[in-house]
C-alpha cells in the first residue's frame, strides 16, 4: 500500500526547488514517488504540514565492524604512529569478532544510519578469522531494518594465507548469490601482487569493482614504493583497478601530481571521510586536478552524514577553498555513484522528513547556508527507504531499539574482555 505525504514542502535534491505538494511514495527497490493532487479515501497517509521532505543520504564508506569499539578499552602499548593505531587497536579488535558481534555491529549501526536519515550503507567489513557468511550476517541485520546496502570483505595479507583464502572465497560467495558487493581490499601496504591480481579477476568476473583504501597516511605510499617501485595509484593502474567505474577509492590523501592525472583519467569514484583524517592526523584531502567523482563517508566514526558534510566543509575551506555548494554535491555524489553503476535501492522514494525550526527564511536561494549552518540528524523526525516508513517519529519501525541496544552492549562487553589476551 502505498504511504501519503500530505502538505509537504518537498526539495528537490538535484534543483534545490521548493513545492509545496501530496507526494504518493511508492514501494519497491526500483519504484519512485508521484506529485498528486488527491489523496484517495482510506489511504496511508502521514501529514507533513510545515515539514520538509527531501531525498534521504547515503554512506559512502563505513564500518560496520568497528561498531563495538566506542569506550573499548586501551591498548597495553600506546600506539605511537598511524601503522601502530593500526596494529594495536583495529586489528586487535577486528581478529577478535565472532558471528554474534558481527551481528549486533551491524544492528547498532543500522539503528544509528536510519536515524540519521542514511538509507544507504556502502560498508567495508573486516573479521579475518570469522569471515565465512560475514557479509550475509550484515545484509541481514541492514534488510531487517529496512536499509539497502553495498558490502565488501576487507581482504588482506596481514593475517596469513588462511584468513586471505577465506576472505576470497565469501566475496566470490557473496557476488555469486547476486547481492550487491564490491571486492574489498584493506591497502597497498598490506595486499601482495597475488591477493591484487585475484581481486581484480574477482572483480572482473562478477562485473563488480575494488573498494580500497589508498594512501590514507604516509606510510601505505612509502612500503608501497619500497617494495613495489611505483606510487600506490601506479600499482593500482598497473593491476587494472583503475579500470573498473565501481572502484571506491578511500581516502587518496597522500597522492602527487602523476597520481591526479592518472585518477583524472580513470572512472573510479574517491570517498572523502573529513573526521576520520583529522581523527587519525594522517593529512587533509584535497581535490587539486581531480575529477569531481568524489563523495563522503564516515571510515566507522558514526553514521551522520550532516555531521560529514559539516566537517568537510570547515576542513576544507582551509585545504581547498571549498564552498558549501561543492560539499553538497559530494554530499548527493553517492547517489550519482549508485545510480551510473546501476546498483538498486536508492530511487526516488528513498526521503528523509524533517521538522525544520528555523529562526530565518528558507528557500532555493540560501539552501546552503541552512545545509551546512543549520539542518542537523536532530531535525531528522520519520525516514522512508523503499517507500516504507522505517522511521516514524524518531523511533525505528520495524525492530525494538532497546532489544537492539542491550544486545550489542552484550557482545561489546564479550568483545572487550577478549581484546589483548
Ligand atoms: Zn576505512
Amino acid at each position: 500500500m502505498s504511504l501519503y505525504l500530505k502538505n509537504a514542502e518537498y526539495i528537490n535534491p538535484k534543483t534545490l526547488e521548493f513545492s509545496v505538494c501530496n507526494i504518493k511514495v511508492n514501494e519497491g527497490e526500483s519504484a519512485g514517488i508521484e506529485f498528486v493532487n488527491e489523496i484517495p479515501e482510506n489511504s496511508n497517509v502521514l501529514d507533513c504540514t510545515g515539514k520538509y521532505v527531501t531525498k534521504s543520504f547515503a554512506c559512502g564508506h563505513h564500518h560496520i565492524y568497528s561498531a563495538l569499539s566506542r569506550g573499548m578499552p586501551q591498548p597495553p602499548v600506546s600506539p605511537k604512529n598511524f601503522k601502530e593505531k593500526l596494529e594495536y587497536v583495529w586489528w586487535a579488535l577486528d581478529k577478535k569478532l565472532d558471528a554474534d558481534m558481527i551481528k549486533a555491529s551491524a544492528l547498532a549501526t543500522g539503528l544509528y544510519c536510519a536515524k540519521n536519515g542514511v538509507t544507504f550503507v556502502i560498508d567495508h567489513h573486516s573479521s579475518p578469522f570469522s569471515v565465512e557468511g560475514s557479509l550475509d550476517i550484515i545484509a541481514d541485520a541492514l534488510d531487517k531494518i529496512g536499509l539497502s546496502h553495498l558490502l565488501c570483505v576487507e581482504l588482506s595479507d596481514r593475517d596469513g594465507k588462511t584468513a586471505k583464502e577465506k576472505g576470497l572465497s565469501e566475496t566470490e560467495n557473496y557476488l555469486k548469490s547476486k547481492k550487491q558487493g564490491l571486492v574489498g581490499l584493506h591497502a597497498s601496504f598490506t595486499v601482495e601482487d597475488d591477493l591484487l591480481k585475484k581481486a581484480v579477476a574477482l572483480a572482473e568476473n562478477y562485473n563488480s569493482g575494488i573498494h580500497i583504501h589508498t594512501a590514507e597516511d604516509k606510510i601505505d605510499g612509502e612500503i608501497t614504493q619500497k617494495k613495489y617501485n611505483k606510487s600506490i595509484i601506479e600499482r593500482l593502474y598497473h593491476f587494472g583497478v583503475l579500470d573498473f567505474p565501481k572502484t571506491i577509492l578511500a581516502h587518496c590523501i597522500h597522492i602527487n601530481d602523476y597520481d591526479r592525472i592518472i585518477l583524472k583519467d580513470s572512472p573510479v569514484w574517491i570517498v572523502h571521510n573529513p573526521e576520520s583524517n583529522m581523527n587519525n592526523n594522517v593529512g587533509t584531502f584535497n581535490s587539486k586536478n581531480l575529477s569531481g567523482n568524489i563523495f563522503y563517508g564516515t571510515d566507522g566514526m558514526h553514521s551522520d552524514m550532516l555531521r560529514s558534510a559539516k566537517a568537510a566543509y570547515f576542513t576544507g575551506r582551509n585545504s581547498e577553498q571549498i564552498i558549501p555548494a561543492t560539499v553538497y554535491s559530494r554530499f548527493r555524489n553517492t547517489h550519482s555513484y549508485l545510480g551510473e553503476n546501476s546498483f538498486t535501492g536508492d530511487s526516488d522514494n528513498n526521503l528523509v522528513i524533517l521538522n525544520y525550526d528555523s529562526p530565518t527564511p528558507v528557500n532555493k536561494d540560501n539552501f546552503y547556508g541552512h545545509f551546512i549552518f543549520g539542518i542537523d540528524s536532530s531535525h531528522i523526525e520519520s525516514v522512508i527507504s523503499g517507500g516504507k516508513l522505517i522511521v516514524k517519529n524518531k523511533k525505528l519501525t520495524n525492530l525494538n531499539e532497546e532489544d537492539i541496544l542491550d544486545f550489542s552492549k552484550e557482545m561489546s562487553v564479550k568483545l572487550w574482555k577478549k581484546l589483548y589476551n
